[in-house]
């Protein structure tokens, strides 16, 4: 049967990142693409950032591809990844060999808590002075998350699965978070060690050797994994996969990036390597694996698009990756 994939180009580069994305989906895969619409442009011509026919697509499809959302990312990605159930957010930083980045050791995967933090939506204006948040952290969404961490550390050889938190300042919400993953890693005898945040933002800079799998709150994830994403090369680079019982929503760390969109040269590799965790995840590791290889030696040869210090197009790099396929 063939696998339907929703996608999702979205606003500024994701009308250049997913196009080519799709084009190395089309040549490694017989998958049925369902193209639908949200972000900021369908909001300004409908009213809304994400019509329903796009839910539907979404929840109809075996995976989505989401290119990015601008202004309405919170009213398209959040509800979005809800309806998948997505507990958790899969992010690889690895450096590709051969390229000059900050961090060429780097090979991390950050599994950010994909449902609560504050990015929950719990914010209150209280007075034209004052507005507050209310943080949510719950011991089945950290145990959901902490069993998909142990499955993963065992899946992948991982020695040591860091657990990352602000504990002892955050003492009721974070202390929750890392004693509920403790509780369960113990229960799966994977080997862990605490890092609080703000330290693992400089142990990962120092010695990003030590560190393969890292489980964290919500924010701490976004941040952290855009910080990973500037020790391997930028954000045009790094790939991410929303997983949860509903299926999978793949789509790049990186956001629309007003500031290059529409001059077609945004880096394509990420959305490539999400589009390559989206063929894993269905089944397809073989073809995943191709298209890895093929964009790591795009990355490591050239042609580069401008963020890597390169003049490519972004439809340059895409046909040297089909090339390499
Ligand atoms: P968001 O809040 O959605 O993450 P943002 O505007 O803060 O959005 P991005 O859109 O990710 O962040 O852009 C941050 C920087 O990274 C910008 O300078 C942008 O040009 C650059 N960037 C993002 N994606 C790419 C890409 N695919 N190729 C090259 N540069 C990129």
């Amino acid at each position: 049967m063939t696998d339907r994939i929703a996608v999702i180009p979205g606003d500024g580069v994701g009308q250049e990142v997913v196009p080519a994305a799709v084009d190395v989906l089309e040549a490694v895969g017989n998958l049925e693409f369902v193209e639908v619409d949200a972000g900021d442009a369908v909001r300004e011509r409908t009213g809304t950032a994400l019509p329903a026919e796009t839910r539907t697509a979404v929840l109809g499809a075996d995976a989505t591809l989401l290119g990015a959302v601008g202004e309405t990312a919170a009213d398209v990605v959040i509800p979005l990844r809800n309806a998948i159930d997505s507990f958790v957010n899969v992010r690889p930083a690895r450096a590709v060999a051969g390229t000059d980045v900050l961090c060429p050791d780097l090979d991390l995967v950050i599994l950010r808590e994909n449902t609560e933090g504050v990015y929950a939506g719990h914010e209150t204006r209280l007075s034209d002075d004052l507005s507050t948040l209310t943080r949510v952290s719950s011991t089945s969404a950290a145990t959901r998350l902490a069993e998909f961490a142990c499955e993963y550390a065992r899946t992948h050889d991982v020695e040591t699965l860091h657990v990352v938190h602000k504990a002892n300042v955050m003492r009721e919400t974070d202390g929750r978070f890392r004693d509920a993953v403790l509780a369960v890693a113990k229960e799966n005898d994977v080997p862990t060690e605490e890092v609080l945040m703000d330290a693992f933002a400089t142990h990962v800079c120092l010695t990003p050797e030590t560190f393969e799998l890292a489980v964290m709150p919500n924010l701490a994830g976004d941040v952290l994994s855009d910080l990973a994403a500037g020790l391997v090369g930028g954000l045009g680079v790094l790939p991410s996969a929303n997983l949860g019982p509903g299926g999978g929503l793949f789509e790049p760390v990186h956001g629309s990036a007003p500031d290059i969109a529409g001059k077609g040269v945004a880096n394509p590799a990420a959305t490539i390597l999400s589009a390559a965790m989206l063929l894993e995840n269905l089944g397809y590791a073989e073809a995943a694996t191709d298209v890895r290889v093929a964009v790591t030696g795009v990355l490591a040869s050239g042609p580069h698009t401008p963020d890597m210090g390169g003049s490519a197009s972004t439809r340059a790099v895409t046909d040297a990756i089909l090339q390499e396929l």
